[in-house]
């Protein structure tokens, strides 16, 4: 038995069932796009993590802020002694929101601590339980974040009942028909059918849909949904925690709407693979929390936060915003090509803004009908060929692209070569 198989038997015995696995993959060491596995075989990274690595696999800088950090200390509690970095990170956060006003952050270690933590201060700010949410969106697996995710399985079905107060709007996509009419007059439909808008604290959205597809919000809907919060004193939540920290080619996706947000969640790509999230918002909002109400014993921590300011400084040094538009506008040149080519299985909808770029696999040249075993097919001989990459969408038929922004042209290039071989093997 090979160390691999090995390790996947002793997984298996020891971890549950309900933790489930894109790859079949265990890393042993990993450097910027590349991963390597303990019986020495090579993968070019097109997952970073889940959109966790923008700045890549153990950048050096990261690395020493860490280090440095660690020499002082790994962990206080920030609600017990403070420290300055957490300060500091919430300081750069603040000017870099693209929300006017005086802003607040409050750090925290999951993205769906994030998301949570952002309707426990919607909810504390306007004195209301509801939330509205949409079909297909992504806000994470705990109770709440749970009951905010569009989507029943995997990620409700069995697992307890719907926490109250949360419904879901249909989300505009050309794949679901939905029009940004629909979708507003179906807001309209909750308001008249199940809760008046004076019962709605928040309306959560992604700016772009990560798990559901990398789908864009209309500016239109986003431009609505503002109107709705301002006309009744709801507060627009955005989740960043996929789109945020550059992906986009702008630090936040809401820099590519002229409406702002008033809370935004952020994580992932936040601190380059260290455990941390957070909320940015407006001061009068953010504060209406009771001291003791927010935070958590590893929420910010200093190491995390150590990462998280020298991630901001490898975006400004390597100037990785302008680097996710050349990322992405070769990658989407490349899927053109492959597009083109009759030997590869059928691809369509090929979107994205900056590197946050995604395809869907169709049954048919020409046709929309999802194809989500032959994804399936084409993720395992991507794998099996030494590239990660994922699978995302509503219909499981979406690949995404997510390699890291300080990804060389030449490691790009191989890792989309790996694609186009693994869509002409899985034909
Ligand atoms: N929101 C969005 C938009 C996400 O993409 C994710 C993770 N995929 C989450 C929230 C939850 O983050 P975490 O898994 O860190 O709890």
């Amino acid at each position: 038995m090979g160390l691999n198989q090995d390790l996947m038997r002793r997984r298996d015995a020891a971890v549950v069932r309900g933790i489930g696995h894109s790859t079949q993959v265990f890393a042993a060491r990993a450097r910027n796009a590349e991963i390597w596995d303990g019986e020495g075989k090579r993968y070019v990274d097109f997952a970073g993590g889940i959109a966790v690595l923008n700045t890549g696999h153990a950048h050096p800088k990261v690395l020493a802020a860490v280090r440095e950090q660690m020499e002082q200390f790994t962990h206080t509690c920030f609600q017990v002694v403070l420290y300055e970095p957490y300060v500091r990170l919430a300081e750069r956060l603040n000017a870099l929101a693209p929300m006017t006003g005086t802003l607040k952050t409050a750090l925290f270690t999951t993205g769906a601590e994030a998301t949570e933590n952002a309707i426990k201060i919607a909810r504390a700010a306007t004195g209301r339980p509801g939330v509205i949410a949409f079909t297909g969106g992504f806000h994470g697996r705990t109770a709440l974040a749970s009951a905010l995710t569009g989507k029943v399985v995997p990620y409700k079905r069995g697992l307890g009942p719907a926490l109250p107060d949360v419904w879901h709007v249909p989300f505009p996509t050309a794949q679901n028909g939905v029009t940004t009419e629909e979708a507003l007059r179906y807001l309209n439909f909750i308001f008249t059918a199940d809760a008046d808008p004076s019962r709605i604290a928040a309306i959560i959205i992604e700016p772009i849909q990560g798990e559901g597809g990398f789908h864009a919000c209309p500016p239109e809907l986003m431009h609505g949904l503002r109107a709705v919060c301002d006309q009744h004193g709801i507060v627009l939540v955005a989740d960043e925690v996929q789109t945020g920290f550059g992906r986009t080619g702008r630090m936040f996706a809401m820099e590519h709407y002229d409406v702002q947000a008033d809370l935004i969640c952020v994580a992932k790509s936040l601190a380059g693979g260290f455990p941390l999230s957070g909320v940015i918002g407006r001061e009068a909002i953010m504060d209406a929390a009771g001291p003791g109400g927010l935070g958590g014993t590893y929420a910010g921590n200093p190491l995390a936060c150590a990462a998280a300011l020298a991630v901001l400084d490898v975006f400004e040094e390597e100037g990785l915003l302008a680097r996710a538009d050349a990322i992405g506008t070769r990658i989407k040149a490349r899927l053109e090509t492959m597009q083109r080519r009759n030997t590869l299985l059928p691809i369509d909808g090929i979107r994205g803004l900056g590197a946050m770029v995604a395809f869907d696999i169709v049954a048919r040249r020409g046709g929309s009908e999802p194809d989500a075993d032959a994804t399936k097919r084409v993720i395992a001989r991507a794998c099996a060929l030494g590239l990660i990459v994922l699978s995302c969408g509503t219909t499981a038929n979406t690949i995404r692209i997510l390699v890291p922004l300080t990804a060389e042209d030449d490691l790009v290039a191989e890792g989309l070569t790996l694609l186009e071989e693994a869509l002409e093997e899985a034909a």
